[in-house]
């Protein structure tokens, strides 16, 4: 029997089960393992992880741990961004996109009221959120740990907040998108983009008492759906406000 000796740093300590945290990790092990296999055994996603050092030596995600391997793990900081070379995170996309799984609805709602580019769908299952999140370069957000350990996702996030107030201001901050923020830009229903549009075109479907009272309407290229200024505008604006102010406090 071989051991391995982990050290879970920050954040990561989420993750492990409660006689783990903080604390040193001596795992035994028979079979040949690479270590994103053996991290993630002991309960951490791979796309929570940012560095690996093993003996001194940082290492990538196919490394095969040996017997006596002192492994220190460690979270998502701003050290990636000050020598990518040793992280084992992929590449920073150049645009940031998302795909939501099923139990996150309220904070699809909120990404694409403030005009970030984000599918989600309620029947999607785990194995079409991995693939989309793949193909689509999209950053999976979700609260489900299994789903972040599936091998097709490069990109995802999980999200700790349980409140979707919360969650956004987690998501925003995660990653640093305050200043990427254009409000009443997307179809909350569809994701599909707005365009102004002719109010007498459309005038047939708004309700009556909006017909006179407003001239600024917009359509999703995608449904068609129609959007103004109504009643449910302050609600939207406050919460928008809210957004930009919890960051200006900090
Ligand atoms: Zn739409």
């Amino acid at each position: 029997m071989a051991i391995a000796h982990f050290y879970f740093h920050g954040e990561l300590n989420h993750f492990l089960p409660r006689h783990h945290k903080q604390v040193k990790i001596s795992h035994f092990f028979e079979e040949r393992a690479s270590i994103k296999d053996m991290i993630e055994s002991l309960g951490v996603p791979h796309p929570e992880v940012d560095f690996i050092n093993v003996n001194d030596e940082y290492v990538n995600f196919s490394y095969i741990v040996a017997d006596g391997d002192i492994i220190n793990v460690y979270p998502i900081s701003g050290m990636s961004t000050i020598i990518p070379s040793i992280s084992v995170m992929p590449e920073p996309l150049s645009i940031i996109r998302f795909v939501l799984d099923i139990h996150l609805g309220k904070l699809a709602t909120s990404l694409r009221l403030l005009g970030f580019d984000t599918l989600y769908r309620n029947d999607y299952e785990d194995e079409k959120l991995a693939q989309i999140s793949y193909s689509q370069a999209r950053i999976l957000l979700t609260r489900d740990k299994g789903l972040l350990m599936r091998s097709l996702v490069t990109y995802g996030y999980y999200v700790r907040n349980t409140n979707p107030q919360q969650q956004i201001l987690e998501v925003l901050q995660r990653y640093d998108l305050f200043k990427l923020i254009s409000p009443f830009k997307r179809c909350l229903r569809c994701n599909g983009l707005l365009e102004p549009v002719d109010k007498q075109s459309i005038i047939e479907q708004v309700p009556e008492k909006v017909r006179s009272l407003l001239y600024e309407f917009q359509r999703c290229q995608d449904c068609d759906r129609i959007y103004w200024k109504g009643s449910h505008y302050e609600r939207l604006q406050q919460f928008i406000d809210k957004v930009l102010n919890s960051q200006r406090d900090k």
